[in-house]
């Protein structure tokens, strides 16, 4: 039985399985004020309002760039800014039939930001959002993630999940179990399992109606200080800890990049969609940095660099929009010098 989300239902299912489509996938560009500035910061460009508003831009015009994308997600501020021209963001997107969504999450800590979002989804939706995105954040170490930490992230999810749904914003559960460390594949093979398992339980518990849902995980892999694994061997580990606990009911799965290249981050999508088992439910991408790092290298907050960068992000779209169907052959060969400037 699910929650009482009245008539917002069937906008929910249809929603969700839209951004499901195959072959189309997610920006995430709801970088936080702080978190945008570090990436600025690493083009020598001032984290000022101006420049954030030139970057979105940038990306939501870019020629051809979002008939790759279902959705893109903002951050508040962006949600009401504007082109150049003065058109609204969030109506570029939906005339390029992408669904804007935006991030409700206030920071990682567990609960931060669960008191007003009734009411912080009302006035979201009403500004043209239709899906949410709520990130909580695992490590892995010695002792972590501790059972206290898995239950509380899960319940802090599902309630997200019940008051976007409640108030008709489909919502992308973010559960992130973080790739720093030394661990190898099989712990984080491990953790993402039972994180994942505890996340279906509350889900379930709170009757959440998970045909409106999409799940937004990390890829299985080594941590960060770990060797490298091949990606074939990420979308085993990957695909088994999500078959295992997400249940078909759940229209997609759009994995985070986590720090991975752009090209480690398309391989090991390409990976996961070429593996010949039974999925039932789309594996596509809800990337921020890999769909994002070279477009801003080439951008440097420069206007005259703003064409070249369209068209690396353009490129970026469309790998991923290949690898989501298995279909993804590698980069040219500008876009492999780029990639190696960039890693
Ligand atoms: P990355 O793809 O850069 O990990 O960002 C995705 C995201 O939205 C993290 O919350």
């Amino acid at each position: 039985m699910s929650a009482f989300v009245g008539n917002y239902a069937d906008e929910l299912i249809k929603n969700a399985k839209y951004i499901a489509t195959p072959g189309k996938g997610i920006l995430a560009a709801d970088e936080s004020t702080g978190t945008i500035g570090k990436r600025l910061a690493s083009i020598s460009v001032e984290n000022i309002e101006s420049n954030r508003q030139a970057l979105r831009e940038l990306l939501f015009t870019a020629p051809n760039a979002l008939s790759y994308l279902s959705g893109v997600i903002l951050f508040e501020e962006t949600l009401y800014q504007k082109t150049s021209d003065g058109k609204r963001f969030v109506e570029v997107l939906q005339e390029n039939n992408v669904i804007p969504g935006i991030k409700v999450d206030k920071g990682t800590t567990t609960t931060q930001g669960l008191d007003s979002l009734g009411a912080r989804c009302q006035k979201y939706y009403k500004a043209g959002a239709r899906f949410a995105k709520w990130r909580a954040v695992l490590k892995i170490g010695l002792t972590e993630p501790s059972e206290l930490s898995i239950q509380q992230n899960a319940q802090g999810l599902a309630r997200c999940t019940i008051i976007c749904q409640e108030n008709g914003l489909v919502p992308i559960v973010e559960p992130e179990v973080l790739t720093d460390g030394s661990h190898d594949i099989k712990k984080c093979a491990a953790v993402t399992e039972t994180v994942l398992a505890a996340v279906y339980k509350a889900l379930n518990d709170q009757h959440v109606l998970l045909e409106g849902t999409l799940l937004k995980p990390n890829m299985v892999t080594p941590g960060f200080d770990s060797p490298k694994v091949t990606p074939e061997v990420i979308a085993e580990y990957t695909v088994a800890a999500l078959r295992r606990t997400v249940p078909p009911a759940v229209p997609g799965i759009v994995f985070l990049s986590g720090g991975q290249s752009e090209e480690e981050a398309t391989v090991n999508l390409n990976a996961m969609n070429k593996l010949e088992v039974l999925k039932l439910w789309t594996l596509s991408f809800s990337f921020g940095r890999a769909l994002q790092q070279s477009t801003l290298k080439t951008w440097a907050g420069k206007k005259e660099n703003v064409g070249k960068a369209q068209e690396v992000f353009l490129g970026r779209c469309k790998a991923n929009s290949e690898a989501t169907l298995g279909k993804y052959t590698g980069g040219g060969v500008l876009e492999n010098w780029l990639l190696k400037v960039c890693m």
